[in-house]
């Protein structure tokens, strides 16, 4: 559903990475020039960080949509009048009648995708992927390496790197 750009801070190759509206994924990289990973925390390890709360409720693109609307919509009365009482139309107003009429139908399209119920079962397919991760004693270290706080669920596994505070 879109993208996330952005650039390998090891050799300055641009990156440009499919994932999800919310980028739900690895925060851990890999780039495909220079092969080596990086941190890329624009990722959401859903596992450890939650969903994104834009994802489980249609509200905030309710909202957003109630915005876009009303600026085409004066934008549009705006563009009328001009048109058809004064014989002439500015560029400025169309920008606006554009961008608010694409940024309405951008909200509706999201929070049908929330609302709906799509965002909800694809949640819990990145949620599983997630989990499988975590179930990697190595992928674990990694992330606490780079600072992620890790759910004791998913330190249960890792032996010797416990240090045996946690019980199952
Ligand atoms: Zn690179």
């Amino acid at each position: 559903m879109g993208y996330l750009e952005g650039t390998c801070p090891k050799c300055g190759e641009k990156t440009r990475e499919q994932c999800n509206a919310w980028g739900y994924g690895s925060p851990i990289r890999f780039c495909t020039r220079c092969k080596q990973e990086y941190l890329d925390q624009r990722f959401r390890e859903v596992a450890i960080q939650g969903f994104d709360p834009k994802s489980t409720s249609p509200v905030y693109y309710i909202k957003a949509m109630i915005l876009c609307l009303a600026v085409t919509l004066a934008a549009g009365g705006w563009m009328y009048y001009t048109l058809h009482f004064r014989q002439y139309w500015n560029t400025m107003t169309l920008a606006l009648l554009i961008v608010g009429a694409i940024g309405t139908i951008g909200c509706i399209v999201l929070a049908l995708w929330v609302g709906l119920g799509f965002a909800g079962k694809e949640n819990a397919r990145y949620l599983a992927e997630s989990e499988k991760r975590l179930r990697d004693p190595l992928y674990v270290q990694k992330l606490q390496s780079y600072g992620y706080v890790i759910p004791a669920q998913y330190l249960a596994g890792m032996g010797t790197a416990n240090d045996g505070t946690q019980e199952e």
